[in-house]
This record gives C-alpha cells, sequence and structure tokens, in this order.
C-alpha cells in the first residue's frame, strides 16, 4: 500500500523516511488521504479524528509521506475528492446516490440501492477481507459506459478501463483503484485469477522478483454473457434494464459536477467511520468472507433505508445461485466428496466420484452425463488436486484436499458438517 525509501539528512547521519502513500490509516484512527491537486500532481489530506488540512506531503512520526508516483495519465484518468464536506447523514447520502443512479441508468429503487451498497465498500475495500466483486450485464454497452461513468464519479480511486490483463493490474495496483472494466471479452482465465487473487493475505508474484497485494473493489461489465455466475463466490450481479429515451446528457461538466459534490462527501464518511469498519474486522464481530449481505451492511453504518431496498434483491439473488448450484456439476463433486471424506474414506478413484456425480445430479433431473476427464479438468479448477495411480486417477484426502474440499462446501453451501471432522470443526471456530 505504501512504498518506503530512505533519504539521507544532513550530515548528522540520521535518515528520513520518505513514504509513497496512496492512503495510509494510523493505529489511532488518523489518517492520510489522496486528494486532488494543482495540475497533475496530487496532494495528502491529513486527517486527525476531527479535521483535516491539505498539503503536498506529510511529516510523521520521524517519515514524510508523499502522493504515490504514477504516470501523470493515470492521475488524470482517475478522480479525486478536492477535498472534505458535510454528508449530512449517512442515510442521506446513500438516498442521494441511489437517486442519481435511477434517474440516470433507470434502475429501480432496489438494483440503484444495490449499487449504491457496492458503492460504500469500495470506500472500505482496504478493510475488508475480499471486497465484493460487482457484476454488470446486458447488450447495451452505452448503457454500461454510463453506469460506469457515474461510479467514476463516486467510487474511490476509480480506474475506468478496457483491454485490463495481468500486467496492467499489477502495475496500476499502486493507485489502490476501484476497477471498473468495460471488457464483455474477460477471458475465463483473467476472471479467475482476479477472484483467485482477492482475497487478504494472498500475494502474487510481480514482474521485478516481488510479490504484489492485489486485493481490490471491481466492477466488471460482461456483456450478454452471463458465464461469471458460476463465479458467483463474493460477487454481485446487476442486469442493466433496457434502454430508454431522453435520460439526462452526462457530458464531462454534469460528471465533474456530480464528483464534486460525491468525492468530499465519501471522503469524510471514510473517515468518520474507518475506526468502526476496522475494528469490525480485528475485533472477529465482522461477517464471513462468504456473507455478502454482512458486508455491505458493515460498510454501510447507518444506511438501514438503503439497505430495505437491496436486501430482498440480494436474499433472492442468493437463492436463485443456490437453486442453479444444484444443477453445477463442481458443486455435486464437492458434495459427494465431502459425504466420502466423512464416511472415513481415505481416498476415492475418479471413475467412482464420476458415477456418483451422475447420479446425484441425474437424482435432481438432469439428463445429461459428464465425462471422468471433463469432471478431472473441473476438480483441478476448483483446486482440488488428483493422483496418478495403477487404478487411474485418484482423489487422496490428504491434508490439502480435505481441507479445500470442506472450503468449497461451505462456499457453494453444500453438505453438513459432522462432529468429530477436524476440519469441519476448524471451519466452525472460525465462525465464532
Ligand atoms: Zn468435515
Amino acid at each position: 500500500m505504501a512504498r518506503t525509501t530512505r533519504l539521507p539528512k544532513g550530515h548528522s547521519g540520521s535518515e528520513t523516511q520518505i513514504v509513497s502513500t496512496a492512503g495510509t490509516i494510523f493505529g489511532d484512527g488518523t489518517a492520510v488521504e489522496l486528494v486532488g491537486g494543482t495540475g497533475d500532481k496530487p496532494r495528502l489530506l491529513s486527517w486527525n479524528g476531527r479535521k483535516s488540512t491539505i498539503a503536498a506531503q506529510v511529516e510523521r512520526e520521524g517519515k514524510i509521506y508523499q502522493p504515490v508516483d504514477l504516470h501523470p495519465s493515470i492521475w488524470k484518468a482517475t478522480r479525486l475528492p478536492n477535498s472534505v464536506a458535510d454528508y449530512g447523514k449517512g442515510s442521506d447520502l446513500f438516498t442521494e446516490t441511489r437517486e442519481l443512479l435511477e434517474t440516470h441508468l433507470g434502475f429501480s429503487a432496489a438494483e440503484a440501492a444495490l449499487a449504491t451498497g457496492w458503492i460504500c465498500t469500495c470506500w472500505f475495500a482496504d478493510f475488508l477481507s475480499s471486497p465484493p466483486t460487482l457484476f454488470v450485464y446486458g447488450s447495451d454497452m452505452g448503457l454500461a459506459i454510463t453506469l460506469f461513468q457515474l461510479l467514476s464519479c463516486i467510487c474511490r480511486h476509480p480506474l475506468l478501463l478496457a483491454e485490463l490483463n495481468r500486467a496492467s493490474l499489477c502495475a496500476l495496483m499502486a493507485l489502490r483503484p476501484t476497477w471498473l472494466i468495460n471488457q464483455p471479452g474477460m477471458t475465463s482465465r483473467l476472471l479467475d485469477f482476479c477472484g483467485d487473487s482477492n482475497y487478504r493475505g494472498v500475494l502474487v508474484p510481480g514482474t521485478r522478483g516481488d510479490v504484489l497485494d492485489l486485493v481490490s473493489s471491481k466492477s466488471i461489465f460482461m456483456g450478454a454473457n452471463s458465464a461469471a455466475h458460476s463465479w458467483c463466490e463474493h460477487s454481485l450481479h446487476l442486469a442493466l434494464p433496457p434502454a430508454r429515451r431522453g435520460p439526462p446528457p452526462l457530458d464531462e461538466a454534469r460528471q465533474v459536477q456530480i464528483a464534486d459534490h460525491f468525492q468530499p462527501r465519501f471522503l469524510l464518511y471514510r473517515l468518520h467511520h474507518l475506526q468502526q469498519v476496522r475494528q469490525s474486522r480485528s475485533n472477529g464481530s465482522a461477517p464471513p468472507m462468504s456473507d455478502l449481505a454482512g458486508t455491505l451492511q458493515t460498510c454501510s453504518p447507518n444506511g438501514n433505508q438503503v439497505e430495505s431496498l437491496w436486501l430482498p434483491l440480494l436474499q433472492a439473488q442468493e437463492r436463485d445461485a443456490l437453486a442453479q448450484r444444484c444443477w453445477d456439476p463442481g458443486s455435486a463433486m464437492i458434495e459427494v466428496l465431502l459425504s466420502l471424506r466423512h464416511a472415513s474414506e481415505s481416498e476415492t478413484a475418479m471413475k467412482e466420484l464420476a458415477a456418483l456425480t451422475n447420479a446425484l445430479l441425474r437424482s435432481r433431473g438432469e439428463n445429461r452425463e459428464y465425462s471422468e476427464e471433463e469432471l478431472g479438468k473441473r476438480l483441478q479448477k476448483l483446486g482440488v488436486h488428483r493422483h496418478r495411480k495403477n487404478i487411474g486417477m485418484v482423489i487422496v484426502f490428504d491434508r490439502a484436499n480435505s481441507c479445500r474440499v470442506h472450503q468449497l462446501a461451505r462456499s457453494f453451501s453444500v453438505g453438513k458438517s459432522v462432529t468429530g471432522c477436524p476440519d469441519c470443526e476448524e471451519a466452525q471456530v472460525a465462525k465464532e
């Protein structure tokens, strides 16, 4: 999040540490945040818990904090607040945001409220174990761009991009951006990479022999392709409404006006609540990663009014995803593997797993038979390892495979926990 270099200080022999930052939160709840500056150079807003001051750099505890050094085109592409501004009550800010999305996009109140909830999570992404991804679907790219233009006025450190790849994701991370990705043709490989790297503590090898933290808020426009529905672990889904005539124009002047209104208000909202959101994570009252509603609630304190609108929609989407998973061969395989593990099997042949999975799917009304090879590939993608033996491919329930199967069963909400199973008990302790 912050890079440090040392600067020799005169002849005294002592050194001043230069810290380049895109935002730093200190232990006592004070903070340094990026704000707009003059020309291409941003400045830093220093927050002491009650008041803010703005300067080119901030000195604190013998260290000098400076805005992270990025290419001028990146500063042009993002939007930063110029200062902080009073937001009234939290509920006022959320209602204003929701109404803006309704007016410009024709979203229903529930859809606009869900997008508002997601916007709140991007202002606290640095405190979340896995910030939720917002997938957007629709056939009208113009409307998707309008949505992303609005989001780029309201989200924290927004970057609206197309043609994103793994290298650019790593290179631009120093801004700690909210990614707004217009990429209907995104490969499933890149989608998987985005998903796999979005867990706090999971690092990705960089190009300079370093490792990078890529945990970040993302919204991805998928076009009419709903393939991302299978990547539904910890993500929100919004379908764009049919195009309408006559929404208010969203030219650059109007976008600047919207950003000038919302950016300073959301920044103050973040500063007022960062201790509360951070503490909920450190004292264990934070919801488990799979609890999307809990994550949205944590990031929108006093947001009851908007929550009453998005909660029923999110719950309906979750029920839908659960119903779809009944026919998903990956989820069925995990259900079978979990029950085999609980029957104290030490391993199972891929052939047997395929037969049991097809039988389970048939009992649910599925006519299609999946081959051993097809299921093997899916299993590999899910991170469950197979071993080659003389009887063919087998899944050995070693520590790693058993943990992974339990983890997947929890995230797919399949199977039951069993008393006496160490992996089930571990999950129970983690939950408490
Ligand atoms: Zn178990």
